[in-house]
């Protein structure tokens, strides 16, 4: 059996791919433009178990080709662009991958998954994997969001998602594609692209420059560390329910600044120095435009329902984070 992801290369992908291969004996197909995000290691994997295509998701032909070639029973869609800050300089690359791209990608399962028979159509699953953002921002008092929770997306980016997210939805409803979208909350760990929050702060740190923080650092967001996004994900990939959205989050909520005052502390703790030491780096910069104040994610659906819960520490798997990024500056 062949399980296919796109978008394996990139942050939450590789961590995926590296997972699966050292737990599943079954082939996994990653397909991945490798666009400036990716990791290239990830492409270059040996493992009998492990093919790498390097392919646009736009191309639907070769997608289908790939299909009807691995035959596999799940699809696991990582690709994306996904940098906020980019979707607002130049939105057209969000609009192109994250709308025009998904829409091929399921035209392209749809007339594999139509092609197959009863037996293999009755396990085959579609995971759309989605943002938390879709849903818009909270103020400090509303309870997280719900898989109720209506779409409202303020950037380019999130709205791209929300698009494919709706692309996925009627892809259900109206052709019977086992489509299940899963919307996670704002995921840290190794690997994660330099241009990002948490690697930012990092590498601001340990090259001596200024610390940017966007307005007064009061933006809330929702930590989930990636190794329990990946086992929600091999859950919803084993018994998740055709249809269904599953929300995912760490519970850790925390304002931007005390989470940049938290990795100057665990920082300053490697290097034998004072926390305020790096403390006085932080600048804070204009702020970005449409900046949502809050995220926060109830998921007591996936709890209940499916059994997952997150396991890590968010201490430490900070502080773990942080010594992968020292160790690895270059992120590969
Ligand atoms: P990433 O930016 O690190 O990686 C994206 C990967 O997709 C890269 O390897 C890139 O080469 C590939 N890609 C981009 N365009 C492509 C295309 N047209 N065809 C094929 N491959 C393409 O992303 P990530 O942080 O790993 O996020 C993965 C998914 O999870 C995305 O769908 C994202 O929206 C979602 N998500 C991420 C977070 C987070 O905190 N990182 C939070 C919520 C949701």
């Amino acid at each position: 059996m062949t399980v296919f992801v796109t978008g394996g290369c990139g942050f939450i992908g590789t961590h995926f791919v590296q997972k699966w291969l050292s737990s599943h004996s079954e082939t996994l197909v990653n397909i991945d433009k490798l666009t400036y995000a990716a990791n290239q290691k990830t492409s270059q994997i040996e493992s009998p178990h492990y093919h790498f295509i390097q392919l646009d998701i736009i191309d639907k032909h070769e997608l289908g080709a790939l299909l009807r070639q691995y035959q596999p029973r799940a699809v696991v869609h990582f690709a994306a662009e996904t940098h906020v800050d980019r979707s607002i300089k130049a939105p057209s690359d969000f609009i192109t991958t994250n709308i025009n791209g998904t829409y091929s990608l399921l035209q392209a399962c749809l007339d594999y998954y139509l092609s197959l028979g009863d037996k293999a159509q009755s396990s085959f699953k579609l995971i759309n994997i989605s943002t938390d953002e879709v849903y818009g921002a909270l103020d400090s008092e509303q309870p997280g969001f719900t898989e109720m929770s209506p779409l409202s997306p303020n950037s380019p980016y999130s709205a791209s998602k929300a698009g494919a997210d709706l692309l996925a939805r009627s892809f259900f409803q109206t052709y019977g594609l086992p489509v299940i979208t899963t919307r996670c909350s704002n995921n840290f760990g190794p690997h994660q692209n330099s241009e990002k929050f948490i690697p930012t702060i990092i590498n601001s740190i340990s090259l001596g420059k200024e610390i940017p923080i966007y307005g007064q650092g009061k933006q809330i967001r929702d930590w989930l560390y990636v190794l329990d996004h990946i086992d929600a994900l091999l859950t919803v990939l084993d018994r998740g329910e055709r249809g269904q959205v599953y929300n995912i989050g760490g519970g850790t909520e925390l304002e931007n600044i005390e989470l940049a005052k938290q990795i100057c502390t665990i920082m300053a703790e490697m290097m034998g120095r004072e926390a305020e030491a790096y403390h006085s780096s932080i600048q804070y910069v204009d702020d970005r435009p449409g900046h949502d104040f809050r995220y926060a994610i109830q998921c007591e659906f996936i709890e209940n329902t499916l059994g997952w819960n997150s396991r890590y520490d968010f201490s430490s798997a900070l502080k773990s984070t942080v010594s992968a990024f020292l160790q690895n500056p270059n992120n590969v």
